[in-house]
């Protein structure tokens, strides 16, 4: 076993590191209060390749390894959460499966466009009756000689609103199940398609979050990733990708938190003494770092199974429940550590607290990966 790392992964590291102090940091408080999204931030991590980090050079992308494109996520995060959402979803929850299912025309036609960031992309699973439970969605996609007609309604799509690509799921079939739905890339010219953001969000502020609105929305058949009713399959596998970023970011979330208190608590002075010298408050720092680290072996050995091209759900979604229950309570920790003072918007902590929220959430609630980690562990599913 080798814990350290690569050359190649200390240089991308030292890079997106750099990039995020200097760049991402110093307006991601005013991003978040303004609900405004970073586009510029956006092309300039695009230039760099971060846009594509896993993505094969011959598509745009920078050809690097899963365990670059989750310190790539992790270094986003440790600064903005909404920026790492925005790089998740474009990276893991669009290219990754573009390139992964997508054929070689796909691939020649999108994955250019969403590796230089001249494009953004959204992933439209979500329904309002939908969520949980993905094999229940209503969406239908009808098909029509050389074409598709989808109609439905998609909700809670993260840059619903940016987005120029979506990969949408709909049932060809809704007699059957989860082996009636359909993956269908759509662009957002094609007639049908529109978009409605979502407002007052809890936090991710600076990412779009929103509708689409599918109403006989004509998708070419040449369109459709991956086989025809074999869609849910295609879904399962995308979250694989997209609950690993997910985990990175939220180990970045908490080595942010660490980073900001270890300064604070050295600043802070009660009872005549730095507040870092009384022992519960170091208690609850190194209560942090542990978890945080903890939560970057999960999130490594997920990696590490990615590159070999081993199965990984299980390891994925390991690492996905402990680190995004591990940020809420470290964000949690490092209010506690701030005081009365990580109770106001002028100290990063509370954007933090907001945004560590989301993480149990989305891609799968917590309860959904206990589901998946169970019924590997006991070869029951409790649901189908
Ligand atoms: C900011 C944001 C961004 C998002 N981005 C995207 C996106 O880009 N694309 C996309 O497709 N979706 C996106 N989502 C949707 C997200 O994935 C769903 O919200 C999530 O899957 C949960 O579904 P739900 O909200 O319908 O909750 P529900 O499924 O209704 O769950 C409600 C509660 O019931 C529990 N529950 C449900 N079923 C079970 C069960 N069998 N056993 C035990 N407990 C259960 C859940 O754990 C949860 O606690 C986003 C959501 C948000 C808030």
């Amino acid at each position: 076993m080798d814990f350290d790392l690569t050359e190649e992964q200390k240089m991308i590291q030292d890079t997106i590191r750099k990039f995020a102090n200097e760049e991402i940091a110093p307006v991601a408080s005013e991003n978040d209060k303004k609900a405004q999204f970073p586009r510029d931030i956006f092309h300039k991590l695009a230039e760099l390749g971060f846009m594509g980090t896993p993505i094969p050079e011959e598509y745009g992308g920078a050809g690097f390894d899963f365990i670059s494109h989750a310190i790539v996520a992790e270094e986003i995060g440790r600064v903005d959460s909404s920026l790492r959402g925005t790089y998740s979803v474009q990276v893991s929850l669009v290219e990754l499966p573009l390139n992964k299912y997508g054929n070689e025309e796909q691939k020649k036609k999108y994955l250019p466009k969403l590796t230089s960031g001249e494009w953004i992309g959204c992933y439209g699973l979500t329904e309002p009756n939908s969520g949980s439970d993905p094999a229940s969605m209503i969406s239908t996609a009808k098909e029509e000689k050389d074409h598709y007609v989808l109609n439905g309604q998609k909700t809670w799509i993260t840059n619903a609103g940016l987005a120029d690509l979506a990969i949408v799921y709909a049932k060809t079939d809704p007699e059957a199940g989860a082996r009636g739905i359909t993956a269908f890339i759509v662009e957002k010219d094609f007639e049908g398609y529109s978009t409605r953001d979502l407002h007052d969000k809890l936090g991710l502020r600076a990412s779009n979050t929103g509708e689409i609105f599918l109403e006989d929305c004509r998708v070419p058949k040449e369109n459709v990733l991956g086989e025809v009713n074999k869609g849910f399959k295609t879904a399962l596998g995308t979250l694989d990708f997209g609950r690993y970023t997910v985990a990175a970011g939220c180990v970045g979330l908490a080595q942010g938190c660490i980073d900001i208190c270890k300064t604070y608590a050295k600043e802070r002075i009660q009872f005549g003494k730095p507040i870092a010298s009384f022992q519960l408050v170091q208690q609850l720092i190194a209560d942090m770092v542990v978890e945080c680290e903890a939560g970057r072996l999960l999130v490594y050995r997920a990696g590490h199974m990615k590159n070999k091209g081993l199965r990984n759900t299980r390891e994925t979604s390991i690492a996905k429940y402990y680190c995004s229950e591990m940020a809420n309570r470290v964000a949690y920790k490092a209010i506690q550590v701030h005081g009365g003072y990580g109770f106001s918007g002028e100290y990063d902590v509370e954007r933090f607290y907001r945004d560590a929220r989301i993480n149990t959430l989305y891609e799968g609630t917590s309860q959904i990966q206990q589901l998946i980690i169970g019924a590997f562990e006991l070869g029951i599913r409790a649901f189908t």
